[in-house]
């Protein structure tokens, strides 16, 4: 009866998504009205959105639907007096000025409210001094030009965009002592065949665009570790912590082209050559010595409101377990696809699960929908809540699903999971059909595995890297609760490309949307099935379809990454992992033993089904280290942290990972840490063990 119930559930969520659908339906078009104007964070324009958003969750049914409210430090460009990126004679006037601001190539672009570029929470500043090209940015990209002895302090640098998250470029510079750092979009990376067919006639990126993104950490400045509510103290300005120092500001290639053709230095080694149509060089300086690159950033701080939008549907068996699912609807200006390809999606099953509540049919466990405000300036409202939550998520929250985007291309599911969601996530795509009627792959796992196949496995690609690119890290990462991250992408063998090219432009519209992207939002149709079948899944099983063999799996296959890299430099210096390797050994065995008992638990028994779940869910939690990593103290996963050196991904081991560079790398005798975070790592694991253990 039970498990008739979750089909019936999940047949009436793939069934109701085709009928009369908002995301079909043109009167009620989610995506084209949520488009309609730039909706960046802390503007009215984001106010009107989270109240028509609030609006249609409680016509659509929802038991609770309420609006949450944090007061929080943003970051924005100074309107009157604007960024400037330009080529001076040294010490006077400019010769070259990129442009103030993305030029709208039609009518939907053409809005007088569209904040001009900027990276937030760039701090203002000036700098002028000798130019130098730094590819992407990557510490081995500056690791490369120091080898080079090229030194870069007091240089500005010119990186591109691409392969890893911005701020980290910026983090790199400043490592390097340099004063200021110019961003661009690449040809190579934006309009990888070089038509001139660009923006608004396809989805390349024109000269005139340019990426916006924040360079900043993630959570409110003013309140570390606890939520910005009315009653927190706040940090003095001169108390605030921003790790980047230096002043940066992104151009397109139209400009960039005046910047990069003038260098002089040497040729540029293949990998470093972008498509503009230049001998790529190096620098520093301009071929005319007497000319200097200058960067001027106003930015300036400011208190401002950021709200969420959290909807319930209260479970009718254990209204105390969560599932929650997530997605941020703030965007650098129309956000077609970031984020509102995914606002328009969540909505959509609102409206699902609210006729499913009409029709009495009720998930055994609460559902959450969340949708949050400030993500793009460093996953401000997600992090508040989870803050302001976190107590009640760790004893309560069986999972978090987020999308950010749904779809960016047609061409494969990508997906991120704890290992613990992979099984689950499989089961649900194996649910859904594929997109493509007419393909003779039937289902969307099928199409998947066909694909984006893992490798070696037989099964579909999930990687366990989940990044702080978007809102579950907060939950993952710091609260440890089970996560997810996916969408719809384009093929990455065909495009070697980090992000569809027109990510955080003004050209990002309805129009490239509905003309490039999924005309007839049949992706995101099928996004919304999968995210509607797994939530309903999760909340609605007797027992989880957790499979908690995949945790040990993916550590000592992690173990086993960490001693060929490291085997024999470890042994060199006295470091005996011989109690981690034990201590995998036996998670791997206690998770064994709890599959197989699972196997016969007796699901009408209620104690013994919560015993079962709740070992389940709190697997996950007994990652979470109170005292964080060492000198991060804000990441608590001892399994995955965002990677130093790219917060777009996770670092596996990171405590280990992290001081291994140091050693590498900086010349740090830090053995003692190493072996205080080995021991760290044997401890946590050994305790996950226990955690499964029937008795204890
Ligand atoms: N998703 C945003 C970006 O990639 C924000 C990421 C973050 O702040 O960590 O720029
Ligand atoms: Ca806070
Ligand atoms: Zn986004
Ligand atoms: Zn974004």
């Amino acid at each position: 009866f039970v498990t008739g119930l979750v089909c019936i559930g999940i047949g009436f969520i793939i069934g109701w998504f085709s009928r009369g659908s908002t995301i079909h339906n043109s009167d009620t078009k989610a995506d084209r009205n949520y488009t309609s104007k730039q909706r960046l964070a802390g503007t009215d324009n984001v106010k009107e959105l989270v109240q028509h958003i609030a609006q249609q969750w409680r016509d659509h049914g929802l038991d609770k639907v309420e609006i949450t409210p944090y007061d929080i430090l943003m970051s924005y460009p100074n309107t009157t007096k604007q960024n400037r990126v330009e080529i001076v004679v040294s010490g006077g006037s400019p010769v070259f000025t990129a442009a103030l601001v993305e030029k709208p190539l039609d009518a939907d672009g053409n809005q007088s409210d569209i904040i001009p570029p900027y990276n937030s929470f760039a701090p203002a500043g000036v700098a002028e001094g000798d130019l130098v090209y730094v590819n992407y940015g990557r510490i081995e990209d500056f690791m490369y030009l120091n080898n080079l002895s090229i030194d870069i302090t007091n240089k500005i640098v010119i990186a591109r965009y691409g392969k890893i998250f911005r701020g980290d470029k910026v983090l790199n510079a400043q490592r390097f002592n340099a004063s200021g750092v110019i961003l661009y979009s690449d040809p190579a990376d934006v309009n990888t065949n070089g038509t001139s067919d660009t923006y608004p006639n396809s989805w390349w990126m024109p000269e005139t665009g340019l990426q916006r993104g924040t360079v900043g950490g993630d959570g409110d400045l003013l309140t570390p570790f606890y939520p910005a509510r009315e009653y927190a103290y706040r940090l003095a300005m001169d108390k605030i912590s921003i790790a980047v120092k230096i002043p940066s500001q992104p151009i397109g290639y139209g400009d960039a082209l005046h910047f990069l053709s003038d260098l002089s230095g040497d040729v540029v080694p293949n990998d470093w050559k972008g498509g503009l149509n230049i001998t790529y060089k190096i620098g520093p300086g301009f071929v005319n010595k007497t000319r200097k690159a200058k960067l001027t950033v106003n930015n300036y701080l400011k208190v401002v409101t950021v709200e969420n939008v959290i909807g319930i549907i209260t479970g009718e068996v254990e209204p105390d377990r969560y599932v929650l699912l997530g997605n941020h609807h703030d965007a650098w200006v129309f956000g077609a696809i970031d984020p509102l390809s995914g606002t328009a999606t969540l909505t959509e099953i609102t409206r699902v699960m609210g006729k499913m509540k009409q029709s009495g049919i009720r998930p055994k466990r609460t559902i959450v929908f969340c949708t949050w405000g400030g993500e793009e300036v460093g996953l401000i409202g997600s992090t508040e809540w989870v803050e302001e939550y976190m107590k009640v998520l760790y004893e309560r929250a069986v999972a978090y699903l987020n999308v950010d985007w749904a779809v960016e291309s047609i061409n494969n599911l990508a997906a991120g999971a704890s290992p613990l969601l992979q099984d689950p996530l499989y089961q649900a795509a194996k649910i859904v059909p594929n997109p493509d009627s007419s393909s003779p792959y039937k289902t969307l796992y099928d199409i998947w595995n066909q694909k984006n196949p893992g490798d070696g496995t037989g099964e579909p690609s999930v990687y366990y890297s989940l990044g702080s690119g978007s809102d579950m890290a907060t939950f993952y990462q710091r609260a440890g609760v089970p996560s997810i991250d996916m969408y719809y992408t384009f093929d990455h063998k065909q495009w070697n490309i980090l992000y569809y090219p027109l990510y955080h432009s003004a050209y990002e519209t309805f129009h490239m949307f509905t003309s490039f992207i999924d005309p007839s939002f049949n992706y995101m149709l099928t996004m919304g099935r999968l995210w509607g079948v797994l939530a309903w899944k999760l909340a609605d099983e007797t027992l989880l379809s957790y499979d908690v063999r995949r945790y040990p799996k993916a550590i000592s296959d992690f173990i086993a990454t960490l001693k060929t890299q490291f085997g024999p430099l470890w042994q060199a210096n006295n470091v005996n992992i011989g109690a981690l390797e034990s201590a995998s050994a036996n998670f791997t065995l206690a998770a064994k033993n709890f599959y197989d008992r699972l196997q016969s638990v007796d699901k009408k028994n209620p104690l013994a089904v919560r015993m079962a779940n709740d070992k389940m869910m709190q697997l996950e939690r007994v990652f979470i280290d109170p005292e964080g990593l060492p000198g991060r103290p804000i990441y608590k996963h001892v399994m995955f942290a965002p990677s130093k050196f790219d917060s777009y991904k996770d670092n596996s081991f990171p405590g280990i990972v992290d001081t291994m560079f140091e050693i590498q790398n900086n010349n740090a005798s830090s053995w003692d840490l190493l072996k205080q975070q080995v021991y760290v790592a044997t401890y946590t694991i050994q305790s996950a063990a226990n955690s499964l253990d029937p008795i204890g």
